[in-house]
């Protein structure tokens, strides 16, 4: 068999394998041979957030704290602030640390971030960036072997499997077969989505998270003319960002909370002291997080995925001002209608899609007209579920298994993967988002920078 050899290999171009293939060009003293690849050409060194060129997609981190290098906090803020296209009312109305910049903006920054360390990289040291999805990985000789779509073989010594955020479950309903017409947009991030939904009269948004404000802002900004939909189970809204005064809980943290009961008292005895609103109290808790996480047992653990996840989501990921103000604007114009309630069935026929859904809290089902489905439910992070034949792969030959929790992969703390043995792998690591059972706060730039900055030292030193 004729195969490519690398040192190292990352299956995914978002910013967490295109983070750590910096580093390792940036740390490594060479020789190196790398090889990035990335299943889908328009996400190649950004993503899934990233690839977005939708200038009202917005960063929901303020820009003082987007910088991909720990080391390096006004990173990116010097960055946007030599470029000269950022300000774009009513989206960017300023470039400085609190402003909320594009993702697409990101993407650029991170593709530079990638070329510079290319670059600066030593003679000996060699990157191949590679568009192909990897469909299987198995170990022969003492190398990884990674097989792609396209039919080839590579080999690696150590793989990096920075696989990021899957498109959402379709949601449980009476009428699967629904989820096989074209008028249902099963993934979200898809880049021909929103053409297709433009042209429609009315649609379904399932899920009012962010996706949703994606997707609300991007057909308003299209021109939409239709009516939106969109169906909550619990009715919640996404909260926007506010300034606010800090709230420091390193006194008050001496133990961490055992049980979800103190975790809420913790933050219900912040919320009421006079030294800010929620806001201060969630992003204060941030730095100990997964410390707190850490330290809850395996059922306290569920407790809060059962009974707090969602509130959770909505305080902790919150939209910038103006995306709030955009959402109200449409609701009151009448051209965004928000439904709560338990989604049914989809009747499908030439004439539209009739949706049928059980109000919260009543028992008689109502019914709502639209052209298109889109399921904005959030990434799917329970691997027994994913359709990735590469997952696939690693969890039928025991080379990976999920978390207890079925939040991701289970992983050491330096991001190895255990295998069904339970022992961690030399040869496989992951990082960012399928690190989220472990680590609960790991999908996100300021946790993911940190993670890609230590990979990258351990895969040299091992
Ligand atoms: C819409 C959206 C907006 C976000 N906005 C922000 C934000 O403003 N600030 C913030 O801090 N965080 C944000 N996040 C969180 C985000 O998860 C992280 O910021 C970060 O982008 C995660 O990067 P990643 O590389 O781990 O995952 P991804 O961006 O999902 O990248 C993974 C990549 O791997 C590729 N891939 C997967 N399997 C294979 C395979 N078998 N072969 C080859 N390639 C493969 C995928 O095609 C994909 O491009 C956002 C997330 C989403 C979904």
């Amino acid at each position: 068999m004729d195969q490519q050899i690398f040192d190292i290999a990352i299956v995914g171009g978002g910013f967490s394998g295109t983070l750590v293939a910096a580093h390792l060009l940036g740390q490594s003293a060479g020789p190196l041979r790398l090889a990035l690849f990335e299943a889908q050409p328009e996400q190649s060194g950004l993503g899934v957030a990233y690839s977005t060129v939708d200038r009202c997609h917005l960063l929901n981190v303020p820009a003082g704290n987007m910088s991909a290098l720990p080391d390096w906090p006004d990173h990116f803020l010097d960055w946007a602030q030599r470029q000269t296209d950022l300000i774009d009312p009513p989206w960017v109305t300023a470039v400085d640390a609190l402003a909320y910049l594009p993702r697409r903006a990101y993407g650029m920054y991170l593709r530079s971030l990638l070329d510079q360390a290319e670059q600066g990289a030593g003679p000996a040291i060699e990157l191949a960036r590679c568009i192909d999805e990897i469909t299987a990985i198995t170990h022969r000789e003492g190398r990884v072997v990674l097989q792609t779509a396209a039919g080839s073989f590579v080999a690696a010594r150590q793989v990096v499997l920075a696989l990021g955020n899957f498109r959402p479950r379709d949601p449980a309903i009476d009428t699967p077969d629904f989820y096989q017409d074209s008028r249902y947009q099963g993934s979200p991030w898809s880049p021909q989505a929103l053409a297709d939904v433009a042209k429609t009269n009315a649609c379904l948004l399932i899920g009012a998270g962010l996706t949703m404000a994606d997707w609300a802002l991007a057909l308003s900004r299209s021109g939409y003319q239709g009516t939106i939909h969109v169906l909550s189970r619990r009715g919640l809204w996404p909260a926007a960002h506010r300034p606010y005064r800090p709230v420091a809980f390193d006194s008050r943290l001496r133990d961490e909370p055992s049980t979800v009961r103190r975790l809420l008292r913790l933050i219900r005895s912040g919320v009421d002291s006079e030294e800010g609103d929620w806001r201060a109290v969630i992003d204060g808790l941030r730095p100990h997080s997964q410390a707190i996480w850490s330290a809850l047992p395996l059922v306290e653990k569920r407790r809060f995925l059962r009974h707090l996840r969602h509130y959770w989501d909505l305080h902790r990921h919150r939209v910038a001002p103006v995306v709030e103000g955009s959402l109200d604007q449409l609701l009151r114009s009448g051209r965004l209608l928000r439904h709560v309630g338990r989604l049914q069935s989809f009747a499908q026929s030439a004439d539209g899609i009739t949706v049928s859904y059980r109000p919260r809290g009543r028992t008689i089902p109502e019914t709502i007209q639209v052209d298109a489905v889109v399921n904005c439910s959030g990434s799917e992070s329970d691997y027994r579920k994913l359709d990735s034949p590469l997952v696939r792969s690693l969890l039928e030959q025991g080379l990976a298994r999920p978390d207890p929790l079925h939040l991701g992969l289970d992983v050491a703390a330096n991001g190895a993967l255990l295998g069904t043995d339970g022992i961690p792998s030399q040869q496989l690591f992951t990082v960012g988002p399928p690190k989220k059972g472990m680590l609960w706060e790991t999908t996100a730039v300021p946790e993911i920078r940190c993670q890609a900055a230590e990979l990258a030292q351990t895969l040299l030193i091992s």
